[in-house]
């Protein structure tokens, strides 16, 4: 075969959700994996519908997963003479035609055939009337009314249609804009398009796209209907599943390898693999291995994903998705080489970016606000000598390793008799305000010398104002 052409096109009528993120990922994942190339096609005939919005959600959504494109974007709204040019073909091999129905009359059609218990169909008026163009004519294609049309579908194997299930459909409405069906044929032959993944919500389209193909006598895409995603009720995705837009799981701290590897998973696999990176996906992915049955969204499953994402990426690679979390929250400068060792701190805690920035606040702040019960339990007279004791040694010590503070913390319980959780809390509380945190002896190496004195000695006075 020719090399791989494969396309993403969508409508721009809302944001970027799972599942159309899910085609993109298939239609991407399978040109890269062939060394083919992936074109992004904006279907924006609708015009009440679509908006500039939700083009620009798209593009930085696809921009957040990392899934660029090589040809495009095209946008069928600026495609107007190509589908007049195939308009006019389709009319002069009489495969189409103009109608002049009305509205009205066209209803009373449906309702009798709905009456009589068939399918609502174009029942051919103007088929061999020759018309003209005209004012409010639409055209319409030529559709064959026996025999069957196959659909060989790669994921599905074949579908049988009946030709009598497809009327003579629009392809050009009155106001000369062209229709789904005849737009989307249109724009895969002439971007060369020779592999369709799409949504199976699409699959009654394609006996449609095929016959119009064969009228303009041009060969056929492989098709490859994936099923749909279903929330855990079975019902069709929505956000009553807590399924959001591709953007939505950013703002809410989600890594995008987190993301790419769940999706893939909504309907492909590879043996029992769970974890996947973009790298790997485009050695492995196979068309052969999308399954035939719809997949279930779990959000929770989603969220364990993301954990596991974040601890398996690099420290520089989870401080970069770290740091606008942390800028929305806080304003100064963050030094890389600090923030990649906040990172290193929490990176095995967090399920989210926005856990983990929640988390890091505490490095950051000049001045920490104790928790009121953490403060309570901890912060008392008891161990007033004790924090004194502990700042003098690490005073002392040169340098912040696991080792010299080992000994330090020794000393202080040697002196004190006190074990080592009972100056550990304290002290977690006070460079952090909270009772949970990350290892104390991380915290003290990552906070350094000149913060951790700060605090405890803060703290030795919040004791003893209350005593
Ligand atoms: N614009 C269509 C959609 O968003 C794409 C249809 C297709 O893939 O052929 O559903």
């Amino acid at each position: 075969m020719d090399q791989i052409i494969t396309r993403f096109p969508p409508s721009p009528t809302g944001y970027l959700h799972l599942g159309g993120a899910r085609t993109a990922l298939f239609n991407w994942l399978y040109a890269r994996s062939k060394n083919g190339r992936f074109v992004l096609r904006i279907e924006d005939t609708d015009l009440a519908r679509s908006t500039k919005e939700s083009v620009d959600a798209i593009f930085k959504a696809l921009d957040w997963l990392g899934i660029d494109w090589d040809d495009g974007p095209f946008y069928q709204s600026e495609r107007l003479d190509i589908y007049k040019e195939y308009i006019k073909k389709l009319l002069d091999s009489e495969d189409a035609y103009y109608c002049t129905c009305s509205p009205e009359k066209i209803k009373t059609m449906r309702e009798a055939a709905k009456a009589s218990g068939q399918t609502p169909r174009y029942d051919g008026t103007c088929r061999d009337k020759g018309l003209k163009n005209s004012e409010k004519a639409v055209v319409r294609f030529r559709s064959d009314s026996f025999g069957t049309t196959v659909v060989e579908d790669v994921i599905k194997g074949s579908i049988l249609f009946q030709n009598s299930e497809i009327d003579d459909f629009i392809i050009q409405k009155s106001d000369g804009m062209p229709m789904y069906n005849f737009a989307v044929v249109v724009d895969d032959i002439t971007m060369g398009i020779n592999t369709v993944l799409r949504g199976d919500d699409h699959v009654s389209n394609t006996p449609k796209q095929i016959a119009l193909y064969k009228a303009l006598g041009c060969m056929l895409p492989v098709y490859g209907h994936v099923p749909m995603v279903f929330g855990k009720d079975r019902t069709r995705l929505s956000k009553r599943h807590g399924a959001m837009s591709v953007t939505a799981y950013r703002d809410m701290g989600y890594m995008p390898e987190a993301l790419i590897n769940y999706l893939v998973r909504l309907g492909w696999s590879h043996g029992d693999d769970e974890f996947f990176l973009k790298d790997d996906l485009i050695k492995k992915f196979n068309i052969k291995n999308i399954g035939k049955s719809p997949s279930i969204f779990d959000p929770e499953k989603l969220l364990s994903l993301n954990a596991e994402h974040i601890q398996a990426a690099s420290i520089e690679r989870t401080s970069a998705c770290l740091k606008p979390f942390l800028e929305e929250r806080h304003t100064d400068e963050i030094d890389s080489s600090y923030l990649s060792a906040i990172a290193g701190t929490l990176n095995k805690r967090s399920k989210t970016l926005l856990e983990m920035a929640d988390g890091a606040l505490f490095y950051l702040e000049n001045d920490i606000d104790y928790d009121k019960k953490a403060a309570e339990k901890f912060l008392k007279p008891i161990v007033y000598d004790c924090l004194n004791l502990l700042i003098d040694e690490l005073k002392q010590i040169a340098s912040y390793t696991q080792k010299n503070q080992e000994q330090a913390f020794k000393k202080v319980m040697d002196i004190t008799g006190l074990k080592f959780g009972k100056i550990a809390q304290p002290v977690r509380v006070a460079l952090t305000g909270k009772s949970v945190s990350p290892g104390i002896f991380e915290l003290i190496e990552v906070l350094g010398r000149e913060r951790v004195l700060k605090r405890l000695k803060n703290a030795v006075l919040y004791i003893d104002e209350k005593r």
